[in-house]
């Protein structure tokens, strides 16, 4: 172990961060690397940040950081300050690779593009480690050449590094497996793996929680923290989410961008708690507030092994979160939801008819879209437009049906239990069961063989908009009437 390498003070505030490279959607697993992150920040009163890697210009377009910045505002992970480009911060990053050099931590290499492709073809045929051994390692100044030079750091050749990680353990890694990485290429830019080092240190991140993917990476970027004799953060590698199959989570799968999963019309509420519960756990609970989640989120809780992604039941939790959000946050919910999925939004009757619902239907659904279908029968006007199934009760039984029900709910008070008895009269006049009352009731008010109940659907419309709809109906049976 590094002699820098004790736990960070524990009294000193937490700082996490996400750092995603804006190169295509934001994926499902950045999103639960923000999420373990926030939770964690949050949960200590600490700060969380958001840093863009956007280094690498040919592959970072400004469509994939708005991606994130709009995923990040979706699932509500607010971060502290301004999102950070790590782009801006270049000049920076080659300064430190400077101060490296004049401390004699880095030196400058000038072997050309042939010379390693040659060196590495000569340790091939000697079976030998392919890993560039730079001949500029120990050159002093005075005999180095006015050619075009990167700079490298000077990593450990003997011994071992060890990353004493919070989810892997203790990891060893051979350093003469380190190879001495490039920190500024020639053109001056720094590379990826400076970038991240000095923008971690600067910006106070004090725990690094991201993809194992990173893990080898760690023990090389531990080689800059020591050379800087900057404190090191403590590290957290998550295991990757994996699909169904057990195999790395990919369009395969189905859904893998955050974007996706708002178009599909799930609560973010239920998607942070679903991606809180996939890969860390806290006993049993499957179900639990950003409270709960930001007073139990511990690294310990973290599973080393891979998470599998589970639709079913993500759609459970997501049900569960829609049943007790506030209405105005399912309604504004709703608003990004058919944004996402390219629908046409909601017009303010609309809203008001289905918040006039909500009460009846909460409970229901477990995604948005399902919520509007069982909403449909508020959102419709008249006449109400029916389906295939709904014209089956296009009859003269129907009809008889609802002439009857028709008085007594012209005389009912408007409240479940006046109309419980209105719809019960007519079951004794007619000696019929409750079902053969519903299904010509559905059909009228609803235009649908399914629908939420009679009596909720009576009491969120009203007594005129009922018998107005009631009226539709039998006037649509005498003009079409075919069956009996
Ligand atoms: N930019 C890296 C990525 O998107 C993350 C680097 C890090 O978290 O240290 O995979």
């Amino acid at each position: 172990m590094s002699p820098a390498q004790s736990e960070t003070a524990s009294h000193t505030p937490v700082v996490t961060r996400i750092a995603p490279s804006p190169t295509g959607d934001m994926h499902i697993g950045t999103a639960r690397t923000a999420l373990f992150s926030w939770l964690y920040a949050r949960g200590r009163g600490g700060k969380f940040l958001l840093r863009i890697e956007d280094t690498d210009r040919a592959r970072s377009t400004p469509e994939a950081t708005q991606g994130i910045l709009d995923g990040m505002a979706w699932l509500g992970l607010d971060y502290d300050g301004e999102a950070v480009s790590q782009f801006e911060r270049a000049e920076r990053h080659a300064e430190v690779a400077r101060e490296m050099l004049a401390m004699g931590k880095a030196y400058k290499c000038f072997a050309t593009q042939e010379e390693i492709a040659a060196f590495r073809e000569e340790a091939r045929a000697k079976k030998e480690s392919t890993l560039f051994r730079s001949p500029w390692r120990d050159v002093p100044e005075s005999d180095h050449p006015d050619a075009p030079y990167v700079i490298r750091v000077k990593a450990p050749r003997e011994g071992v590094t060890v990353v004493k990680d919070k989810v892997q353990g203790d990891v060893t890694f051979k350093n003469d497996q380190l190879d001495d990485m490039i920190l500024l290429r020639s053109d001056g830019t720094p590379t990826y793996m400076l970038a991240v080092v000095v923008d971690d240190h600067d910006m106070g991140v004090t725990h690094v929680i991201r993809g194992d993917d990173h893990l080898a990476n760690a023990a090389r970027q531990m080689t800059i923290y020591d050379a800087m004799g900057w404190p090191l953060p403590v590290y957290a590698h998550i295991p990757l989410i994996f699909g169904p199959d057990g195999k790395k989570m990919s369009k395969r799968h189905g859904a893998v961008g955050v974007k996706e999963y708002q178009a599909i019309g799930y609560p973010a509420s239920g998607m942070r708690n679903y991606l809180a519960r996939l890969g860390w756990s806290h006993g049993d609970d499957e179900f639990f507030t950003d409270e709960q989640a930001m007073e139990w989120f511990d690294l310990d809780g973290i599973n080393k092994a891979p998470a599998r992604f589970d639709t079913k039941k993500l759609e459970n939790i997501c049900g569960q979160h829609i049943a007790i959000l506030p209405d105005a946050e399912i309604l504004s919910e709703i608003d990004g939801y058919l944004a996402a999925s390219g629908a046409q939004a909601l017009s303010a009757e609309q809203k008001q008819r289905l918040s006039e619902a909500l009460s009846c239907l909460k409970g229901s659904a477990k995604t948005y879209p399902q919520l509007i279908e069982k909403a449909r029968f508020a959102l419709v006007s008249r006449p109400v437009d029916m389906d295939e199934k709904a014209q089956k009760q296009v009859n003269s039984v129907s009809n008889g049906i609802l002439e009857e029900l028709t008085p007594h709910l012209q005389n009912a008070s408007w409240n479940r239990n006046a109309l419980e008895e209105a719809i019960g009269r007519v079951m004794e006049t007619m000696e019929l069961g409750f079902g053969k009352i519903a299904g010509p009731l559905r059909s009228a008010l609803a235009g649908r063989a399914v629908t939420p109940s009679v009596l909720d659907m009576m009491l969120v419309l009203g007594r005129e908009e009922t018998l107005a709809r009631i009226n539709d109906f039998r006037e649509f049976v005498s003009e079409n009437m075919t069956s009996e």
